[in-house]
């Protein structure tokens, strides 16, 4: 027995003393306060770390050095008991049993197994080694898909878990997973689809220095670190609702990392495990307004819970039946969920799945089976929505396109084709749509009525055309359309030069390519004229379709 857990049980034995006093210097304790009302609860969660928050009191952790302060400025102050201690027997004594998954591993038989499911399943599984802690320890992840080696521009999942070190069920439970996939890959249909169709990247254990705190092999895992207050991982993202730029400057390492890391994969979907309570969490955690697809979070949330039900219904059955929005459970700054959803325009949600931090390790088969379908069922979600591929019509090649949902989406929402590619992935709930793409030196295009369907997935090609760049010049007319006059007041007078010439149509679009006026031109047109009165005086650009192609002119309304 630790020093630490005899120094606890003496606490709840001296009733009536000063039971703060007996702490360790360096221990962190959990205390607490009776919650009059939000604001009040506001008030705390802007200056002490709240870890939780139950109808009328909230559970703070503090140092040593905060408590008396902390009670001379609130009554009705309870020292929360520690946590039950893991202990050799929650311990794997070696890498089979490790893989048992019904123990804890060291953080050597954890980097060792990570490694080893690489190299059984090479088709299957890559090793990413993402940075280094701040002891020193990897940040490891695996990617997992068929044909891992390849980028197929397949939608991406990530799982990452345990960024508070002492919450321990995601940890093991991730692991597990990729375990279970790789060995049913070929074998279970539903594996093997998933692993077809999505590229999944699993992240076990995002802050080993606080798991493995202090030492790697040691049987008692898990601590926060000392420093809590200023060293919370899930604290310390850029928080977009209080203004923080996007920017990794002076966070801790850990952060840095995983945002350069999620940077540079865009992960489509993505959850972030966690213990404490048991419960989807959905954003945002720092705004009173809802997300955009706010049903969408709800549906997905919805589901994870409902197919955990299924096993245990006694599980994950507090707030709204198992899933609640972040803001309406308690408000927290520089929290990973607020700021992937709005500023790398993920998707992701914060899976809280056990109540005791520290699960005894005859626990983890239970939890496996109350999370295994519900965890792999939200990586289907990212096969589904709208998955688009955005190409310039004139050349075929991918567009880097921004695709905005109308009358819906809001700056945090909005997705993005990618370079490589033009692919997207537009996750909404059954519904119709209307798309708007959008792309430098591109004209927009709206793509109305779109379906999307829950569990199916809607394809989308979309082909833009260049702005100004179709030009068809004919050798005989250095100017073979004539404009006139321009700038413009009324009427705007538009001529082909060339005899093998005609105008289909004419259009006025605004610069940012909304079409304002359309003309259609009568047989073998070699002159149309528009009526531009009605116009806002500004730049326009007039598009003229032609039977040799698109030209492009701008012109002035006066
Ligand atoms: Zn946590």
């Amino acid at each position: 027995m630790s020093n630490r857990i005899a120094i606890v049980f003496i606490v709840f034995l001296a009733v009536g003393v000063d039971l703060f006093s007996q702490l360790l210097p360096e221990e962190n304790v959990t205390i607490r306060i009776p919650v009059a009302d939000q604001q009040h609860l506001r008030s705390l969660t802007a200056n002490y770390y709240v870890v939780n928050f139950n109808n009328d009191s909230a559970d703070l952790v503090i140092s040593n050095d905060q408590i008396s302060v902390l009670k001379s400025r609130f009554t009705g102050l309870k020292l929360l008991p520690a946590e039950f201690l893991l202990d050799d027997s929650d311990m794997a004594e070696n890498l089979t049993e490790a893989f048992t998954f019904t123990k804890y591993p060291t953080y050597f038989q954890y980097d060792t197994m990570m490694h080893q499911l690489a190299s059984d399943f090479p088709d299957l599984c890559k090793i990413d080694t993402f940075g280094y802690s701040r002891q020193g320890r990897l940040l490891l992840a695996l990617k997992i898909s068929d044909n891992a080696a390849e980028d197929e521009g397949e939608p991406t999942f990530l799982y990452t878990a345990t960024m508070h070190g002492d919450e321990l069920i995601g940890y093991i439970l991730t692991l597990r997973l990729a375990d279970f996939l790789l060995r049913n890959y070929g074998q279970n249909s539903e594996v093997t689809d998933l692993l077809d169709n999505v590229e999944l990247w699993i992240n076990p254990l995002s802050n080993p220095d606080e798991t493995y705190y202090p030492d790697n092999s040691n049987s008692v895992v898990a601590s926060r670190r000392p420093d809590i207050s200023s060293l919370d991982l899930n604290r310390n993202f850029p928080d977009p609702f209080a203004g923080d730029e996007n920017d990794t400057t002076g966070l801790q390492v850990e952060i840095q990392n995983m945002m350069l890391f999620m940077m540079k994969h865009h992960f489509n979907m993505s959850a972030n495990i966690h213990a404490g309570a048991e419960v989807v969490n959905y954003p945002w955690d720092h705004k009173y307004s809802r997300h955009p697809d706010d049903d969408w979070f709800i549906f997905i949330s919805r589901e994870y819970a409902d197919v955990a039900h299924d096993i245990n219904p006694n599980y994950m059955n507090g707030f709204t039946d198992g899933i609640t929005n972040g803001w309406d459970w308690y408000d927290i700054y520089g929290g990973r969920q607020d700021y992937v959803n709005f500023y790398l325009g993920g998707r992701e949600v914060t899976l809280e799945l056990s109540n005791t931090k520290k699960l005894a390790s005859e626990m983890l088969e239970t939890y496996w089976d109350y999370n295994q379908w519900s965890l792999i069922n939200m990586i289907s979600q990212a096969r589904y929505g709208i998955h688009g591929t955005v190409i310039s019509a004139g050349s075929g090649l991918p567009v880097s396109a921004k695709i905005m949902v109308e009358n819906y989406d809001s700056d945090s929402s909005i997705v993005y084709s990618d370079a490589d590619e033009g692919k997207f992935f537009r996750y909404l709930k059954e519904g119709f749509y209307d798309l708007v793409i959008s792309a430098d030196g591109y004209f927009n295009d709206t793509v109305t009525n779109v379906s999307v369907i829950d569990y199916q997935t809607t394809t989308l090609q979309i082909e833009l055309d260049s702005l100004g760049t179709d030009v068809f010049l004919s050798p005989l007319y250095s100017e073979p359309v004539l404009i006139y006059p321009n700038p413009s007041r009324s009427q705007l007078h538009v001529e082909v030069k060339d005899p093998a010439m005609s105008i289909d149509e004419a259009m006025i679009l605004s610069i940012d390519g909304k079409i304002m006026l359309v003309s259609g031109a009568g047989e073998n047109a070699s002159q149309i004229s528009m009526d531009v009165a009605e116009l806002q005086s500004g730049l326009y650009i007039l598009q003229l379709r032609t039977n040799v192609g698109i030209f492009n002119k701008l012109v002035v309304i006066e």
